[in-house]
């Protein structure tokens, strides 16, 4: 076996990377072609390659370093778990420390009666715990028959196949067998993209009351639970019209199905508050967290429920946990992520000011001739790249042929965003200071004008 370290020529890491490295979400044969792009090292909001640039990460990783890269405190938090007690299940009627610990301290944070965690490794580990808990909820309350779960298209809810089921990606359920049955999936209020003549709030009632008439249509009493993103993240950053929220809670409530919050980006103060349901003021009966949760230093994720749920799920066994449900290392770690998320007052700082003043220059970027809108809440936001700003039009190449372009000019600029289709979206890690977003936005600004000018080039627009 050949000794590598970070030191090593790039062409080197890339040709080992390619010959055994299998990558997610990614045509294997391409990457092999250009080579991986070999991050070194991090800290703050910069991350290193192993051709010396320093780069900029707008997207916190993905969407996940909250509190920024090259935290000592995380790594001895870790440290001193590993030798105090590096794992034990939780599994048997046994517990820990760090669980105890990060347990109350969540509970203390989420909303309303939100008051209990079940642990997983994952976002997606989470959201296939939460598709048999509320079954299993309905179950134990003589209702068996609520299996049917509403969720939305361009929904992104993991990648395993329960949650990749919950998801709305049709490229991900083209491969796999997914999804599997008792999943219903409703549109989602993407007003720019699908909002016709109607004003963004028409449509997102209009949208909202399919949540009303997907539940009608399956049976008022077969139906289990509604999932959302707050805010639709890997979906390209889709901020609802504010009439959308408060007619789903409408609807939830009306017809008394279970309300998931996936949190998995919006919460640990991504959009100015702890968690994303506080933000679009709604009420879940779970909540979906992972990513922010140890600022990713850690894989840990979990599900918060509510008194109700964990009442009646406690009633039985649920048959269901994972080896590393509560990692002692990975609890330990997030509680100290959380003690610097407040210590530190970034969430306050996210809400009253490097947020507001993010918000402000992302705003300006309508003035560039290639962007139609922009919407950012908090730390998270996108903008529509188009041809025409008055029709809200689309490209007449394929959808994501703009937005790459656009994404590989940040790469060269040494800038970190993503593009989803023909949005171009941005999560930075929430310590980004003043500075660092003037940096950014000189950045975006200059890949833009490249993009246009390529664009404009291959009788594109
Ligand atoms: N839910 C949401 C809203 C997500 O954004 C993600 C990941 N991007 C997941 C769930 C899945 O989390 P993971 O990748 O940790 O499994």
């Amino acid at each position: 076996m050949s000794t590598i370290s970070t030191n090593t020529p790039t062409a080197e890491l890339q040709a080992l990377d390619a010959a055994h490295h299998m990558h997610p979400f990614t045509t294997g044969t391409e990457l092999a072609e250009k080579g991986a792009r070999v991050i070194t090292r991090a800290d703050g909001c910069w991350l290193n390659d192993s051709d010396g640039n320093r780069i900029l990460d707008a997207m916190a990783g993905l969407w996940c370093v909250n509190v920024g890269y090259g935290r000592r405190e995380l790594a001895q938090a870790a440290g001193r778990q590993m030798l105090e007690l590096p794992y034990y299940n939780t599994f048997f009627q046994t517990t820990h420390v760090p669980a105890i610990q990060l347990s109350a301290k969540l509970a203390e944070l989420a909303p309303g009666d939100l008051n209990h965690v079940f642990y997983a490794s994952s976002g997606s580990e989470a959201n296939d715990t939460n598709l048999r808990l509320v079954r299993t909820y309905w179950a134990e309350k003589g209702q068996p028959q609520r299996q049917w779960v509403i969720s939305r298209w361009n929904a992104y809810h993991g990648s395993s196949v329960g949650s990749g089921s919950l998801g709305g990606m049709k490229g991900m359920h083209a491969q796999g067998g997914m999804p599997i049955p008792g999943i219903a999936h409703i549109d989602q209020p993407n007003w720019w993209a699908e909002g016709g003549d109607l004003s963004p709030e028409e449509f997102g009632l209009e949208r909202a009351r399919q949540l009303e008439a997907k539940i009608l249509e399956l049976g008022p009493d077969n139906v289990a639970a509604f999932i959302a993103e707050p805010i639709q993240g890997a979906g390209g950053v889709i901020v609802p019209p504010d009439s959308y929220w408060p007619e789903i809670q409408r609807i939830v409530d009306e017809y008394g199905i279970l309300l998931i919050a996936d949190e998995v980006i919006c919460g640990f103060g991504r959009t100015g508050n702890w968690f994303g349901s506080q933000t679009m003021n709604i009420r879940p009966d779970i909540m979906t967290i992972a990513k922010g949760l140890s600022s990713g230093y850690q894989p840990i994720g979990g599900s918060i429920l509510s008194d109700e749920v964990a009442a009646v799920i406690s009633g039985t066994e649920f048959n269901h946990g994972y080896t590393y449900s509560g990692h002692p290392v990975a609890c330990a770690v997030a509680l100290e992520n959380l003690r610097i998320l407040q210590d530190d007052g970034i969430v306050d700082g996210v809400r009253d000011d490097t947020g507001p003043y993010l918000q402000e220059r992302f705003a300006s970027l309508t003035d560039h001739p290639l962007v139609g809108e922009a919407k950012i809440v908090g730390m998270m936001g996108s903008i529509a790249l188009t041809p025409d700003k008055a029709a809200r039009a689309a490209f007449a190449a394929d959808a994501g042929t703009a937005g790459f372009m656009c994404r590989e000019r940040c790469f060269a600029n040494n800038l970190i965003m993503r593009h989803v289709g023909d949005r171009m979206i941005i999560s930075p890690p929430l310590v980004i200071s003043r500075s660092e977003i003037d940096t950014l936005f000189e950045r975006a600004w200059q890949s833009l004008d490249e993009a246009h000018e390529q664009l404009k080039a291959e009788g594109l627009m």
